[in-house]
């Protein structure tokens, strides 16, 4: 076996909204977890309530960790989050950084996502079309926890309008007043690297057309809600994954902005249905050896 991802601490995968285990035979990180194994990571992919507050799906990681470094014996984690799985991880690294060797935003929407304002803005929650919307997600959450065959554990609380208020513009400025670090000070610049010993990264992908809208993605409904959804984009117009903007995924190293990968390619849903030119596993893989090569 390769040692390539051997990395010293546990990687842990936080999942976004709407996050799961696996669904039946489904993962949410589709290939990445045998992947990094076969490199020698230690790889856990963990559940938090689908829908809910950065503060409290952080609070619920918080716990999940403590069970982590006592079944594993490791001293600390690196959290990798994809979505609003970046937010989670952030609230954790800021309360607990003795605990955090390091925290990975994939698709992270750092500085809000304007998909989540144009929800807020024409989907208001007192509206019957708002209602409608919740009761619908609120509908497809409780099939998914049904199906998750990945997590076993108690039914986790859900607050839809929690959750999506922590992925406006206004509530992820909130967020980032209390949890500032390794934000960028400038829009679209680059955050520290190390922040009370937590080392920060983030990568994320955008829709190009003639490569993200080729071969496999033209199967996949999820594609085809990301091209749909960046019509709502107004400050990052054609600079989006379909759910979150090139500059505002930004955290500390950017490793890189613009893969060609939408919102859900960029963990390889579904099902590996990906554009042309893309390699999600192979980003984690390059991460899992750059954690590695820091000595995390
Ligand atoms: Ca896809």
């Amino acid at each position: 076996m390769s040692q390539e991802q051997a990395t010293r601490y546990p990687i842990v995968l936080v999942p976004g909204l709407l996050g799961f285990v696996k669904l039946v035979v489904y993962p949410y990180w589709v290939g990445m977890v045998p992947a990094l194994r076969r490199g020698g990571a230690t790889v856990i992919p963990v559940m938090v309530s689908a829908m809910n507050s950065s503060e409290i799906r952080g609070e619920q990681l918080l716990g999940r960790i403590d069970e982590i470094l006592r079944e594993t014996g490791a001293a600390k984690v690196n959290l990798i989050g994809h979505s609003q799985g970046a937010l989670t991880i952030r609230y954790a690294a800021a309360k607990r950084p003795d605990l955090i060797a390091s925290v990975t935003s994939v698709a992270g929407p750092n500085h809000g996502s304007e998909l989540a304002d144009f929800f807020e803005l024409r989907f208001p929650r007192h509206t019957a079309r708002g209602r409608l919307l919740n009761a619908a997600l609120l509908f497809v959450g409780w099939v998914m926890h049904r199906l998750d065959t990945g997590y076993r554990g108690t039914r986790l609380p859900t607050d839809l309008d929690a959750a999506h208020h922590s992925l406006t513009t206004a509530g992820v400025a909130l967020f980032n007043r209390q949890f500032p670090q390794g934000l960028p000070q400038i829009w679209g610049g680059q955050g520290a690297e190390q922040v009370n010993g937590v080392r920060y990264y983030s990568w994320s992908g955008t829709l190009q057309k003639g490569r993200t809208n080729r071969v496999l993605n033209l199967l996949d409904v999820t594609h085809i809600s990301c091209q749909i959804f960046a019509r709502t984009f107004t400050k990052e117009r054609g600079q989006s994954d379909g759910m979150v903007g090139r500059f505002s995924s930004h955290l500390g190293t950017v490793i890189r902005d613009d893969y060609p990968l939408d919102h859900f390619d960029i963990v390889n849903q579904s099902l590996g249905l990906v554009g042309k030119g893309a390699n999600a596993v192979a980003l984690f893989l390059e991460h899992a050896a750059r954690l590695k090569a820091a000595g995390l």
